[in-house]
């Protein structure tokens, strides 16, 4: 589009990004078939309501439950490692995007936080939505979050077991 001045007005674009799929929780009514991720003994169980549960070996420190899960599933070519989503927000530059980080709880695993912030300086924060569950949202200090994002929306299993209408 071509503004009255001349100068090519942006695009504004709204997008949701379902960043990954792991999640503490399973609900059933959950419309992303998201991979709930626990931990039994040494080791981490994957399950989803379409699939059959999977098993890894818990690797003390290499992070979380979470981030191990995450980076299983990168390994296997079913999520977006950091570069890959670097590089979706590098296409993104030319428009103007508002983006919903969801999940999967995006907070989960703490790679996408990093990816939250580097969306935030890239596009501001006003620009940037953070759908969250309060487990991922317990796993970050308020402080790290407030300045990559211009918007909080607790998820599904928040508002049921808390009751909110
Ligand atoms: S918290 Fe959200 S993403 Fe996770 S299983 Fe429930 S509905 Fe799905």
């Amino acid at each position: 589009m071509v503004h009255r001045s001349g100068a090519s007005r942006p695009r504004q674009v709204e997008l949701i990004w379902n960043i990954t799929l792991v999640c503490p929780h399973d609900c059933k009514e959950c419309c992303t078939v998201a991979v709930h991720v626990t931990r039994r003994g040494g080791q981490i169980h994957l399950s989803t309501t379409l699939t059959e549960a999977e098993q890894m070996p818990y690797q003390a420190g290499k992070g979380t439950v979470f981030d191990q899960a995450m980076a299983h599933r990168q390994q296997q070519g079913l999520e977006l490692d950091l570069a890959g989503k670097l590089r979706v927000l590098e296409h993104l530059e030319g428009v103007v995007p508002r983006i919903d980080f969801s999940g999967g709880d995006p907070l989960a695993a703490a790679q996408n936080l990093q990816v939250l912030r580097v969306a935030a300086q890239r596009f501001g924060r006003q620009q940037i939505t953070l759908t969250a569950t309060g487990a991922g949202l317990t796993r970050c200090i308020p402080e790290e979050i407030a300045p990559a994002i211009g918007e909080l929306n607790l998820g599904a299993f928040f508002l049921k077991r808390h009751k909110v209408d």
